[in-house]
């Protein structure tokens, strides 16, 4: 499998699963554009990769659209566009405010929303492309305290799914890869808040989380990425509207 030739932009990939994908696309031959609201962070992912690092906030779609006429104008049209960008705050529904769940889905949905609208003119041009969401298992079935970010990622699904369909024809697939909990920055911020909130020690709040996974362990970055370049692709052209479980079992 060769992406040369291709250009994928991942969001968030200044760590964690979206740093991996970088190194995964990278290897097999892409121009890589990785976006994010840290560039030190990016910079880093960028050292390793060659990846060309850009800032910008998914959330506003002018930055965006600077990030992307810039990404464009180094590395040709973006054909593969991963949504990758997430954040996954905690509460009790009860405590959370309109600006709350505001806020988890403007990264969570409107994220993946803004990417994909300003990479497709590109993609319907060349009659081939690739938008690619991260969503997760939280798209697929409900998880505690986490309502905002679980309706986020329903409404990925939604999106998924409808767009798979309104583009049947055009050469681009719209997929969205459904993981459970992975070994990421993300991860180690839900056992920590669940330490902080329980008084369960690191050990525990692992056990606690690992166990919804039938397999008993954490998924690995390099799990999602293999599942995201076999989307990416030409193989995988009739694969459309798909929401791929990486769970173990647990979906
Ligand atoms: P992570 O390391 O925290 O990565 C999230 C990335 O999103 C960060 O690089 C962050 O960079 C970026 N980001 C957040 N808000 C942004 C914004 N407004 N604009 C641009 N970039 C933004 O966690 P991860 O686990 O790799 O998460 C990647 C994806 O996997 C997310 O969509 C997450 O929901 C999904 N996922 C994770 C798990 C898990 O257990 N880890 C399970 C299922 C699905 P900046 O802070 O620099 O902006």
């Amino acid at each position: 499998m060769s992406f040369e030739g291709k250009h994928v932009v991942i969001t968030g990939g200044g760590s964690g699963l979206g740093a991996e994908l970088a190194r995964q696309f990278a290897r097999k031959g892409a121009r890589v554009t990785i976006l994010g609201r840290r560039l030190e962070a990016l910079e880093e992912v960028a050292s390793q990769t060659g990846a060309l690092p850009l800032s910008c906030d998914v959330t506003d779609r002018a930055s965006l659209d600077q990030a992307l006429d810039a990404a464009t104008a180094s590395n040709g049209a973006v054909t593969i566009a991963m949504a990758n960008a997430g954040a996954a705050p905690s509460q009790p529904f009860e405590r959370m405010t309109p600006e709350d769940f505001t806020q988890a889905l403007g990264v969570n949905l409107l994220g993946v929303f803004n990417l994909w609208q300003a990479c497709l003119p590109a993609m319907k041009s060349e009659g081939w492309g690739r938008l690619i969401a991260v969503a997760s298992t939280a798209g697929l079935k409900g998880y505690p305290y986490v309502s905002g970010y679980c309706a986020a990622k329903h409404g990925v699904l939604g999106l998924t799914r409808s767009l798979a369909i309104e583009l049947a024809k055009t050469g681009v697939t719209v997929n969205a890869l459904c993981p459970g909990f992975i070994e990421t920055p993300l991860l180690q911020n839900a056992l920590d808040t669940i330490v902080a909130k329980t008084g369960m020690s690191p050990e525990q709040a692992a056990k606690s989380l690992r166990r919804g996974n039938p397999q008993d362990r954490f998924i690995q970055p390099i799990e999602v990425a293999e599942a995201a370049l076999w989307l990416a692709s030409s193989g995988a052209g009739s694969v459309n509207g798909a929401a791929l479980p990486i769970s173990g079992g647990e979906i």
